[in-house]
């Protein structure tokens, strides 16, 4: 079959052989044609011709311009200091950077100006420039080093090099394959969508994005490759949901029954708002419709997540099932334990804690109860979906994470019960729209889009340590009023003794501030012993002690309505959805709480804008935003290992409107052709089992 030329081992293309091959393999995971072929290079240089200042329209590419520095200087200081450059050619201005080199710069052009400019531009605050151009005199133009004049580069790496395998022998590689296999390359979408949109077809996208005619060509290919990482993302996720809806049958929980009512109107503390009662319903339908449910459930800090899983899991027991509620750390785990415990403290419920160190008796009998059907509540940690935690009759699991929870642990609870229990997932801070689609697209969404009423905005100020005096009288100030404060130090994993230091050097400071016996200070870090832990926490629950000092533990930690500062040391080491995360834990009271964040006088642009993000807004979807802007989706927190954001050169970033664009036309191809069977929609069928084959969760319900 010719097809299966792309499957080709690569060793077999001439240039290659045994020992390539495995460099290829082991540096890049090139094993196939295919593999290579779909090895996109990440930049190109443009020789081909001189390109007017005004052409310039995409970022990425090597170009070069010809005409005049009309201007020049030296700016900013040490590390800041740069040669600018004003370049101009008939048709407009560019502005030439170097960081260095620049006395040398400065002499070449003392003598010379006009140059054929070569380098990359890029956008920098709206206005295009380039960084450490080469300045070549036009007179003494050299040869490009690649036959071709427009030319791709390839990500290499040092041992690849060794063997001969940069960049140009790449591109070689490349001139090689691309003739023998262009006609064996499948397309992938339909007429009507290639048509409709303008795309170039698989083939063209292909020989393009290495071998590029020109930037137009090059940018048509670029967008035609990444709508189809895209797409195919969204219709894979689409049609697992889709699959999930229509065949797997889930428990019917239609009944409300005596504990969702007796809890509602005998127990519950507060008015739910109404955001927790919508999000109730939609979920209550979900569980009513006799299909199984999947479900994320995205609200801010301290919007009421919990008590919200709650009912649902009273909904649960009123139908005869167990349902369990398991967090991604033991302390979360435990605070959930506990409040949930408080919270059904006067109904007929066994509530129970499992974790993996749970000692062996107890774990024992624990799951021999559970077993019987004797516990309706278990919450604990991963330990959960061990496979010797057997259920009488599972109906619903609800996960709090903070890292993303991989599709195969899901796949690992659907099999804890004949009928899959519903599963809700409820995110720790909420993520932006486009990364939920993505990361998260497979499940139903529900947000809860307003905190309780009554809570007053959290005020947020930027400290340096300079300012730690009056930091300090204000603390004293709080305190005076019967307010508590928590202070938190960063906790770097690489350096724990070095944290625990910070830590102590830290309570010293505090301790000759802040003496007993007026003032009383608890510290919990993760060196500690869970009940030393406990009983600290326990005292600043209560109210015995005035400041909490802590390492990052707390940030999963304690619910404390009486505490109105949060004051966090060397804030600029903080990623932004913990820094989020931390401030939610005060303005849980009715007094007006703050957020303090410290930091010292040096900090780069990226950790200015974080601290000024957190000042400017307490709207924790915006923070997401700003934060998937400013890291990217590679660093968001527990998206790292997912493998759903693999993408080649799609960006959830930069693509956005692509993204939402694809979502929309995955969406409307499955209403119209759920089984993709008409006769235009083959080629993505085609494109879509292939992909489908390698993904376990599909593998295991069809
Ligand atoms: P998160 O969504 O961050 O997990 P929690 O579920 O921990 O938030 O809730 C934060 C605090 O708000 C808890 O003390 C909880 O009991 C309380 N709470 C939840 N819902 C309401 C409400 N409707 N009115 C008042 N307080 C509420
Ligand atoms: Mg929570």
């Amino acid at each position: 079959m010719q097809v299966n030329l792309l499957m080709a081992p690569i060793e077999f293309l001439k240039g290659v052989g045994p020992k390539r091959a495995a460099v290829l393999k082991k540096e890049f995971s090139i094993e196939t044609y295919d593999d290579l072929l779909h090895y996109y290079p990440y930049r190109y240089v443009d020789k081909s011709k001189i390109y007017q200042i005004k052409e310039i329209q995409t970022e990425g590419a090597y170009m070069q311009f010809y005409g005049r520095v009309v201007r020049y200087e030296v700016v900013g200081q040490q590390r800041a200091k740069r040669l600018v450059a004003l370049f101009e050619d008939k048709s407009g201005v560019i502005e030439l950077v170097w960081f260095n080199g620049i006395r040398w710069i400065e002499q070449l052009l003392a003598e010379k100006r006009e140059f054929i400019v070569f380098g990359r531009p890029t956008l920098f605050n709206h206005k295009w420039n380039i960084t450490h151009p080469e300045l070549i005199d036009p007179k003494t133009q050299s040869e490009s080093p690649f036959p071709l004049k427009f030319y791709p580069l390839y990500n290499s790496s040092d041992k690849a090099k060794k063997s001969g395998m940069d960049s140009k022998a790449i591109a070689k590689l490349q001139l090689q394959l691309i003739p023998q296999v262009v006609d064996v390359v499948q397309e992938t979408l339909s007429q009507e969508m290639l048509q409709k949109n303008n795309f170039l077809t698989m083939k063209q996208a292909l020989v393009t994005i290495h071998f590029p005619e020109n930037p137009e060509m090059l940018n048509r290919a670029l967008l035609r490759l990444k709508f189809d990482e895209l797409f195919f993302t969204q219709l894979r996720l689409l049609k697992l949901k889709l699959v999930t809806t229509q065949r797997v049958k889930g428990h019917l929980i239609s009944k409300v029954g005596d504990y969702f009512n007796t809890f509602y109107h005998n127990y519950l503390p507060f008015e739910l708002t109404n955001a927790q009662k919508r999000v109730i319903k939609e979920i209550r339908a979900d569980m009513g419709s006799g299909r199984q449910m999947n479900r994320l459930l995205q609200g801010d800090v301290g919007s009421g997540k919990t008590i919200t899983a709650l009912f649902v899991m009273l909904l649960a027991l009123d139908n005869d099932l167990q349902t369990c509620l398991m967090a991604p750390t033991e302390i979360l785990a435990l605070q959930h334990y506990e409040s949930i415990r408080k919270f059904l403290k006067d109904m007929p419920l066994t509530v129970e804690f499992l974790s993996g160190s749970t000692r062996i008796t107890k774990r024992r009998v624990l799951l021999e109860k559970l077993k019987n059907g004797e516990i309706d509540i278990l919450i604990g940690t991963h330990a959960l979906i061990e496979d010797e935690v057997v259920f009488n009759n599972l109906g619903l699991v609800v996960i709090d994470e903070q890292h993303r929870f991989g599709v195969e642990q899901r796949a690992k609870l659907w099999r804890k019960n004949s009928i899959p229990p519903h599963i809700l997932v409820m995110t720790a801070t909420p993520i932006p729209r486009t990364l939920a689609m993505t990361l998260y697209g497979d499940l139903d969404i529900s947000v809860i889009n307003a905190l309780p009423k009554g809570r007053k905005p959290i005020i947020t100020r930027h400290f340096y340590d300079r300012d730690r005096l009056r930091v300090l009288d204000f603390m004293r100030n709080q305190i005076a009023e019967g307010r508590q404060v928590f202070v938190v130090y960063p906790l770097i994993k690489e350096s724990e003794k070095m944290d625990l230091l910070d830590l102590m050097a830290g309570y010293d400071a505090m301790a000759l501030e802040f003496p007993l016996p007026e003032y009383a200070i608890s510290m919990v870090h993760g060196k500690m012993k869970v009940d030393e832990k406990e009983y600290e926490m326990q005292r600043f629950v209560k109210g015995e002690t005035c400041i909490m000092l802590s390492t990052t533990v707390i940030e999963v930690g304690i619910d404390v309505p009486n505490a109105t500062v949060m004051l966090i040391e060397s804030a600029e080491r903080f990623g932004l959805s913990q820094l989020h995360q931390l401030r939610g834990r005060v303005g849980r009271g009715g007094e007006q709480s703050y957020c303090i964040l410290m930091s010292g006088n040096k900090l780069t642009t990226e950790s200015k804008q974080r601290l000024s993000a957190m000042v400017n807004t307490n709207d924790g979807f915006e923070i997401a935003n700003i934060d998937l802007r400013l890291r990217g989706p590679g660093d968001i927190q527990g998206t790292r290992q997912s493998g759903m954001l693999d993408f080649k050169i799609a960006d959830l970033v930069k693509d956005e409107k692509l993204v939402s664009y694809t979502r929309r036309l995955a969406q409307e191809l499955l209403q119209t052709d759920p089984e993709l069977s008409q006769p235009q929609n083959l080629p993505i069928k085609k494109f879509l089992d292939q992909m489908l084959k390698e993904y376990v969760y599909y593998g295991m319900i069809s």
